[in-house]
């Protein structure tokens, strides 16, 4: 005897147009796949809720004619002459004695529903008997039985597996049978509904009774997924499940895999196949019994929910008081999804539909009056337009991970609540965190696409080039990586950019067209409004004043990299003041550029220190420009008026050249290292030697550089003043007992053996030498390119990718 195929068809896949016909083509196709089929049909497109919308326009005496002619029209399949037989006159004069009753009761409710599935079986037989395939309507009233509600019946499953035996035994083998889902009879002959959905469940039960090899429940999405990809993009396709774990998904919310659809084919082990009519390429979501192999995991998310807080001392401890609160809402009808004893606060927290949160609070004010006399309770209030975000599968002892990233992300969850069996976690969220907290949740736990935003300041030489450098490898980012780097604010001193799709290769002229002047306010607001996580700020500007919105940035959710030395150079008190900020907000701040550019020298560093490695000096250059004069000076026999030309002019300098040759640069430099140490030195602590004679320091640039040859007798002298075998290098040098509190910071010009590392540097680079104890005499040393626009901007993107990296990597 062959085995039944079972096919059920929901509403959506059965629309007009494109739908119907995709349908009719698969049965055919089916058909002629050999074997036998059994279709399953719910109404088409919206009928259900229409026809409900229908009966309470006439219940309240409304004009209901033009809805009702827009209905039939198109439930008639605009454009098809099939013959509907008396369906619709049937329907009319139904709604017509409602009208005059100006009531309805749940038998008249079910009869009027049940139009629905009659009429969309009817189109459908005619249709594909048009197109050859030999189909007749088959009336589940008939088949199936229910007891109790009359809307919500209970099966009776024997009584039904008899009538479905006994007419599929007298079917011809032939003929393909389309059978109204959802609707039933009860012992009285009197029409009844299986609940809304119900289709699925008689598809479940037919394929039971009649041992059905297999269910096909076309749909018009791809399959189960990850999460619903209408709100997060990345979510992605489940291969398959075990019954076990689509029942876990369907107590939150997956409809098609109600656990009564899930019981008729666990019990004879049919394989159910979500499958969607629109794309026949997917192969859907498999569901049976075999486990998937990696187990599941889900989320799932219900809106419009409300949250109602029982707040009070005497609550805590309280034998019985969880069993009232369920009493008092359910004599009102009111279910309850979540119920939690928030161990922080003193209270109950309770979730419920948001349509019934005002009803429950006067429930339960009702129930608990006497408790408010006594104190026991303050208040109990309601927290609207929150959402149930439910993890499924997900284990608890790793529940950290997402829960910190929304934490890091500014999401805080209103209430927590793991399942008994420790594998579902729900949280209750703000509406207006929603979007936000699904992303974070979905890319921590899959590990997807993780989207960064940017926010770039500072469009000079270092922020142009590290736009075009993000601009230049984003896909290969995404593809490697899967870190998705999107800029959405690009600014300078004066103007502001935002665009949280994306700011691409035309930032440049984009920029110039924002308008002038704006607030920081308006950068986060921007960002809430839209949502955005991960976010970092990018400080790749040289401005003091600009670090005075390094708390505000952190404290809305920002993490920080810059280029810009000045954070760590103000006082120590800032310096502690940004780390305990960025510490209580769990955000990170990266600088790797703020010394020898590019060069791997800040992780070192604070690697080594922190890792328990005693070091003991550092010591080297830090100034490219400063290298390149002094690296040319010694060998050439050239003035060195002439040098710091040659240098301004190829752009190895400021434009004022005093600004290197000051030697500050150095001087923060090696104060922002020592600070990595620990040390709690100030700037005015470092020894630093200028190199500007006196007389030239507070010229007029311009007047500067006309007297530069003032400098060079100077210099000469020292030159030639040196031992045999000697160069001339500017070196910044931390030394001291580096055990205590402060160090000892010098930056001088020195005179260093030619054959030594240091002296054997060349053309604009940096090099430091790292003592420590262990590698005793022998530093470790670092040596490379410490300027220049392009290996600065790469340092920075490398401190984005770095921080981006960071809620990967602890998963
Ligand atoms: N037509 C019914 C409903 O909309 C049953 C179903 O579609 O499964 O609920
Ligand atoms: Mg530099």
């Amino acid at each position: 005897k062959t085995h039944f195929r079972v096919l059920k068809f929901g509403g959506k896949s059965l629309a007009n147009g494109e739908g119907v016909e995709r349908v009719l083509d698969i049965i055919a196709r089916e058909v002629q796949g050999g074997g036998r089929v059994a279709v399953v049909l719910s109404a088409r497109e919206k009928a259900t809720d229409q026809i409900k919308e229908l009966l309470s326009l006439a219940a309240s005496g409304k004009d209901y004619q033009e809805a009702f002619n827009g209905f039939e029209a198109y439930q008639r399949y605009e454009g098809s002459r099939v013959d509907m037989g008396s369906l619709f006159q049937d329907l009319a004069r139904l709604l017509e004695g409602v009208r005059l009753l100006g009531d309805y009761s749940p038998r008249i409710e079910a009869q009027a529903l049940a139009f629905g599935e009659l009429i969309s079986v009817r189109l459908m037989t005619a249709l594909l008997t048009e197109r050859g395939v030999q189909a007749i309507t088959v009336d589940s009233r008939k088949l199936t039985r229910t007891h109790g509600d009359i809307l919500n019946g209970r099966v009776d499953e024997e009584t039904t597996r008899e009538q479905t035996v006994e007419f599929f035994d007298q079917l011809p083998a032939d003929t393909v049978p389309l059978v109204t889902g959802f609707i039933a009879s009860n012992a009285r002959g009197e029409t009844t509904t299986l609940g809304r959905n119900g289709s699925n469940y008689t598809a479940a039960l037919l394929a039971n009774d009649l041992n059905a090899s297999e269910l096909r429940n076309y749909t018009h999405v791809d399959g189960i997924y990850t999460a619903n990809p209408e709100l997060v993009s990345e979510a992605r396709r489940i291969e398959r499940l075990s019954y076990d774990e689509a029942n876990e998904l369907a107590n939150f919310g997956a409809t098609i895999l109600h656990a009564k659809t899930i019981i008729p084919l666990l019990e004879k082990n049919i394989p159910l196949r979500i499958l969607n009519t629109f794309n026949p390429e997917s192969e859907g979501t498999l569901i049976s019994a075999k486990p998937s192999p990696e187990g599941i995991r889900s989320l799932s998310v219900i809106e419009n929910e409300a949250l109602i807080h029982l707040e009070g001392r005497g609550l805590l401890g309280k034998v019985g008081v969880d069993a009232r609160i369920f009493k008092a809402l359910g004599q009102s009808g009111i279910s309850v999804g979540i119920i939690s004893q928030g161990s922080s606060e003193r209270g109950i927290g309770l979730v419920v539909r948001d349509e019934d949160a005002k009803r429950a609070k006067a429930a339960l004010e009702a129930e608990f009056e006497e408790d408010f006399k006594t104190k026991d309770i303050n208040r109990i209030h309601i927290a609207s337009e929150v959402a149930v975000i439910s993890i499924v599968g997900q284990d608890l002892s790793s529940f950290h991970k997402p829960y910190s990233a929304l934490i890091r992300n500014q999401v805080v969850p209103l209430l927590f609540n793991n399942t008994v069996s420790g594998r579902n976690v729900s949280l209750v969220v703000r509406k207006a965190d929603l979007l936000k907290a699904v992303h974070v949740i979905h890319s921590q736990i899959f590990g997807i696409r993780k989207k960064v935003n940017l926010a770039v300041f500072g469009v000079g030489q270092v922020g142009g080039t590290l736009l075009d450098q993000i601009n230049h490898s984003r896909e290969k980012i995404e593809e490697r990586k899967g870190i998705e780097l999107n800029v959405f604010a690009v600014a300078n001193s004066n103007q502001l950019l935002l665009d949280h799709e994306g700011i691409g290769a035309s930032w440049k002229s984009r920029l110039k067209e924002a308008p002038k002047g704006y607030l920081f306010r308006q950068l986060f607001d921007y960002a809430r409004a839209h949502h955005l996580e991960n976010l970092i700020a990018v400080d790749n500007t040289a401005s003091e004043a600009f670090v005075g919105h390094y708390m505000d940035l952190v404290s809305n959710g920002f993490d920080l990299v810059s280029s810009n030395k000045m954070a760590n150079t103000l006082g120590f008190d800032f310096y502690r003041g940004l780390r305990d900020a960025l510490e209580q907000k769990q955000k990170q701040y990266r600088y790797e550029t703020n010394v020898g550019a590019g060069l791997p020298l800040i992780d070192t560093i604070a690697l080594l220190h922190l890792s328990g490695e005693n070091i003991t000096r550092i010591r080297g250059v830090f100034s490219g420009s400063l290298s390149y004069i002094f690296n040319t000076f010694s060998k050439a026999d050239i003035p060195f008026s002439e040098i710091v030309r040659e240098a301004r002019e190829k752009g190895y300098t400021e434009p004022d050249p005093r600004e290197d040759l000051c030697g500050n640069d150095v001087g923060r430099k090696l104060l922002i290292l020592a600070r990595e140490l620990d040390l709690q030195n100030e700037l005015a602590d470092v020894q630093i030697e200028d190199l500007i004679p006196k007389g030239l320091r507070t010229l007029e640039a311009g007047a500067f550089m006309d007297r530069l040859e003032e400098m060079d007798a100077g210099f000469q002298e020292r030159k030639d003043r040196q031992a045999p075998g000697h160069v001339l290098r500017y070196v910044g040098d931390l030394s001291g007992d580096l055990q205590q509190d402060k160090g000892v910071l010098e930056v001088q010009l020195v005179s260093v053996p030619e054959e030594s590392p240091l002296g054997q540097i060349r053309g604009a680079d940096s090099l430091i030498e790292i003592y420590t104890e262990s590698y005793g005499e022998q530093p470790l040393v670092i040596q490379g390119a410490g300027a220049g626009a392009s290996v600065t901007a790469r340092g920075v993107f490398g401190d984005i990718i770095r921080i981006a990296e960071t809620g990967l990597a602890d998963r």
